[in-house]
């Protein structure tokens, strides 16, 4: 529960990167949500959900064919808990 009130609901500033090229100073609550514009919130879920590093991590998660049924089952997984937290927003 504690992740999830630090996600979702702990006052932060929305930190999303305007076009200024400076962070969002407005306020949100949860470190994945936005501010009141809809386009931060895309951007930190967006973020939140494809880091740069995973790029390199992904190269290798295919070595080898057990390797690769491991992770395409962890992301399904993944998927699944993603959709969950879109859900949760959309709502
Ligand atoms: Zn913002």
């Amino acid at each position: 529960m504690t992740t999830v009130f630090f996600l979702f609901r702990v006052p932060v500033w929305c930190g999303a990167l305007t076009r200024d090229r400076e962070p969002c100073r407005k306020n949100a609550n949860g470190l994945l949500m936005g501010c009141s514009y809809q386009q931060h919130k895309w951007q930190k879920l967006k973020f939140a959900v494809v880091p740069p590093k995973w790029r390199e991590l992904n190269r290798g998660l295919w070595v080898g064919p057990e390797k690769r049924v491991a992770t395409t089952a962890a992301f399904c997984g993944m998927i699944s808990a993603v959709v969950a937290v879109i859900d949760l927003i959309a709502k």
